[in-house]
């Protein structure tokens, strides 16, 4: 099985330097080159004269050999074949969506400001068994192409075989590698014979069939008043100036804290979910379509209800355990789970109903939860599930 793991690295500032200049040319490759398909298109306007991936890596030399470009060859050479994969992936990923008459999204220029800067390097064996590779995971350092060891805080054993590795920095200046593994041996967790459903909500988190509620605990929500204050204070300072950019990486932080806030209790729910269940029932992702409401939109983002779903489906893998996806539009809310009555009346702020047929009454959540875990169930006795230990 494949795994990251994401590492905050300290580089000197030589070696800051360096990543600077990787990020730049990777940057530069991509924009270059999506400039050249810009033009072929507008000369054919037929998507038969893009380029593909194998006619960009040969013109990648060429455009290295000419004068006024040879500064590319001082970044990694794997990372710029990276940027060119890149972007071969987002044209292909457009004109999948222009076949299905989706929101096309062509590729877009990469910006200098306001982006995630990454690059990706590749793992070189050693030729012989005494050889060094190019990535290696020390007890306190990490080594990567062009820049040597590099102080790292390796928070736990990397397993497997490295791949690759990607160096990240994030808008409030730290350095991140996430070095990507295969063969990577997971041991399956106990079994408990306990099954469950799932309803996501952004009041609470999750609400499983048995009962159990996990709250929201809202990060955003708790930040918001210092994030404004520093979105003020930032506007305030001259464009250019150093204040400026101490400004604005006070905000980068902020923002940071939040997202580490939320990262970590979600990691903590959906491990203890999985640990505790042998099959978890929950509905496919309705994230998007809800997305739409101006209104839930913020708190929903906050939620990060898709993230719950993506975590339990790669850790149910992990440890041998089953997701079953329930369809989002089988009946959830307003059916009751004791005799099967439809009730069209109940509105988002109803959070305890009687069900006028059988008499039972349910709570709002629970309700939803247990719907899913029948649906859930019924999916497994009728194979219509994909197993996920496949
Ligand atoms: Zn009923």
């Amino acid at each position: 099985m494949e795994k990251r793991y994401k590492f905050r690295i300290y580089p000197t500032q030589a070696q800051e330097a360096q990543i600077q200049k990787n990020f730049g040319c990777c940057r530069f490759v991509y924009n270059y080159f999506l400039a050249k398909q810009i033009e072929r298109r507008k000369l054919s306007k037929e998507n038969s004269e893009y380029a593909g991936l194998h006619d960009t890596t040969k013109e990648l030399p060429r455009l290295k050999r000419t004068a006024g470009y040879e500064w590319l060859s001082e970044a990694d050479s794997a990372s710029l074949s990276y940027a060119l994969c890149d972007l071969d992936n987002a044209f292909k990923k457009f004109f999948k969506n222009v076949k299905r008459a989706q929101a096309p999204g062509f590729p877009k220029f990469k910006s200098k400001k306001w982006q995630l800067k990454s690059y990706r390097c590749k793992n070189r064996p050693g030729r012989k068994a005494d050889h060094h590779s190019s990535i290696e995971v020390g007890k306190n350092q990490v080594k990567l192409p062009k820049l040597g060891w590099i102080k790292c805080a390796v928070s736990r054993a990397v397993e497997g075989r490295i791949l690759s590795a990607s160096v990240i920095q994030q808008p409030n200046g730290k350095y991140f590698v996430s070095v990507y593994c295969t063969d990577v041996n997971h041991s399956a967790l106990h079994k408990t014979n306990m099954v469950t459903g799932l309803h996501l909500g952004v009041k609470n988190l999750v609400t499983t069939s048995d009962g159990e509620q996990f709250a929201n605990d809202r990060y955003l929500k708790k930040s918001q008043a210092k994030i404004n204050r520093l979105r003020r204070q930032l506007s305030r300072k001259p464009s250019d100036s150093k204040r400026r950019e101490k400004a604005r990486k006070r905000l980068a932080d902020a923002f940071d804290k939040v997202s580490c806030q939320r990262t970590d209790a979600l990691h903590k729910l959906t491990t203890k979910l999985v640990r505790q269940y042998d099959v978890i029932c929950v509905r496919e992702s309705q994230v998007s379509e809800m997305m739409r409401n101006r209104v839930f939109s913020k708190h929903l983002s906050d939620a990060n209800l898709g993230e719950i779903i993506r975590q339990l489906s790669y850790k149910c893998q992990w440890y041998g355990k089953t997701l079953v996806k329930v369809n989002k539009l089988s009946p959830s809310v307003q059916i009751c789970s004791g005799c099967g009555y439809k009730n069209t009346l109940l509105k988002p702020h109803h959070q305890e109903w009687n069900c006028p047929e059988c008499g039972l009454c349910h709570k709002r959540g629970i309700n939803a939860a247990v719907n899913v875990l029948n649906e859930g169930l019924r999916l497994l006795e009728s194979n219509n599930v994909i197993d996920c230990r496949e």
